[in-house]
């Protein structure tokens, strides 16, 4: 039986990542669940799954929900601080928090040397000193779950060091629109994905494509590989989920459908491939792919990711702050479609590429950035 501390359980992954869990009781069972706004789905995932704790860092949905899980028989906590002592008897813990705040809880099960299942890739933007540093300390291992690095993963299993790899991008929702169309863009516009059905931050970043900058610098940390050697291709059918080329120029795919439960199951599995429940890829169906360069111009949100990445330190840290403060500004209405990009561009100008050596100091970086990036959506740095 393998145990699992599902992170970000309300969530879109998180989920999914029950649905994989329902597909194979005799193998999974679910030790820890962590949730935050929503308190009536982590109420009834926790009585379904009765796991030994629940932590819950919202202080309203924790209050609400306190007095009826410690009932039930569940530790109820609201910090990460007794993490570590649940994490004992968990095999893998699957980190699908959105943004920064899952960089604490991932920095905790590493310094176990536990195995993270790690969809949350604003940990690796915006930490990857870090996390390396507690890779390397602590012998534990992180499993990517974003389907294009467990595409790469799987890829690179049997065959090592590749010489590039060719990242897919579904190229979101406009990657057909006009430039002159793009200013105009509305949050629901941008909130429907053509191929993927994921949680409202990620689908933004999809949109802007800040979403595929994220997973080149998520590819960086999790294969060694220079930014230069990672090639972004928009694949828009979302079935070849990415690929490696090999000195000699021969490329090697993974392709699947769209469908994240896959991803989290072979990571759960890992390294076992178990039998498919969930639908099953038709390519005659599907007939034709096409592959195309991305609208670098039209979507600056990309290459900003590898300037980023250019000029190190911090700055990725700072990027992924002001993008996720830029993403919910979009989101209520208060700042453009197109200024997003800008935000993020005039936030990074304002900082150097120093380094940090704790998880403090970031902490203090990620809030700076958030500040300045909410200053410059007001108007003031524009
Ligand atoms: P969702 O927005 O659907 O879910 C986010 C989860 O994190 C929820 O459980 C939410 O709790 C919890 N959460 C949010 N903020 C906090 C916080 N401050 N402290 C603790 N928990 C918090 O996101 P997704 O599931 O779509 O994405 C999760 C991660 O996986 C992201 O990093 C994303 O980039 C990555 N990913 C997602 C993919 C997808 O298909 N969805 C694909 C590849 C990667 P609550 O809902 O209770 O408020
Ligand atoms: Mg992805």
């Amino acid at each position: 039986m393998t145990n699992i501390a599902v992170l970000g359980a309300t969530g879109s992954i998180g989920q999914q990542t029950l649905q994989v869990v329902d597909e194979h009781p005799s193998l999974f069972s679910i030790s820890v669940l962590a949730g935050y706004h929503n308190g009536a789905l982590l109420r009834d995932q926790a009585l379904k799954y009765r796991p030994q704790a629940v932590f819950i860092t919202d202080a309203a949905t924790y209050k609400s929900l306190q007095a009826e899980l410690t009932q039930a028989g569940i530790t109820v906590l609201d910090s990460w601080d007794q993490l570590a002592a649940f994490l004992a008897d968990v095999d893998i813990v699957l980190g699908a928090i959105s943004g920064a705040a899952g960089i604490e809880p991932t920095l905790i099960a590493l310094k176990l040397g536990k195995t993270v299942a790690l969809a949350n890739k604003e940990t690796l933007v915006a930490a990857g000193d870090l996390v390396a540093e507690a890779l390397a300390k602590y012998g534990g291992r992180i499993i990517p779950v974003d389907s294009e690095h467990s595409a790469i993963f799987q890829c690179l299993e049997a065959n090592g060091q590749p010489a590039k790899i060719l990242l897919t991008a579904s190229g979101g929702p406009f990657r057909h629109w006009a430039k002159d169309k793009l200013v105009g863009i509305r949050p629901a516009d941008a909130l429907s994905h053509p191929t993927w059905d994921m949680g409202r931050k990620i689908t933004i970043d999809s949109a802007t494509l800040m979403n595929k900058g994220l997973e080149v610098i998520e590819a960086v940390r999790l294969f060694d590989m220079p930014g230069e050697k990672i090639q972004v291709l928009v694949h828009e059918e979302s079935v070849v989920h990415s690929m490696v080329q090999w000195v000699d120029g021969t490329v090697m795919a993974q392709l699947g459908t769209a469908d994240m439960r896959l991803p989290i199951q072979y990571a759960l599995a890992w390294p076992k491939r178990l039998e498919n429940t969930f639908p099953t890829l038709d390519l005659a169906a599907i007939g034709t792919l096409h592959f195309a360069e991305p609208r670098w111009e039209d979507f600056p949100a990309l290459n900003l990711a590898y300037k980023a990445l250019d000029r190190g330190g911090i700055i990725p840290a700072v990027l992924n702050a002001a993008n996720e403060v830029a993403v919910d500004q979009f989101l209520k209405e208060k700042i453009g479609f197109l200024t997003i990009a800008e935000v993020v561009a005039t936030t990074m100008q304002a900082f150097q590429a120093e380094g940090v050596e704790s998880l403090a100091q970031l902490q203090a970086i990620d809030a700076e950035a958030r500040a300045k990036a909410l200053t410059i959506c007001a108007g003031d740095g524009l």
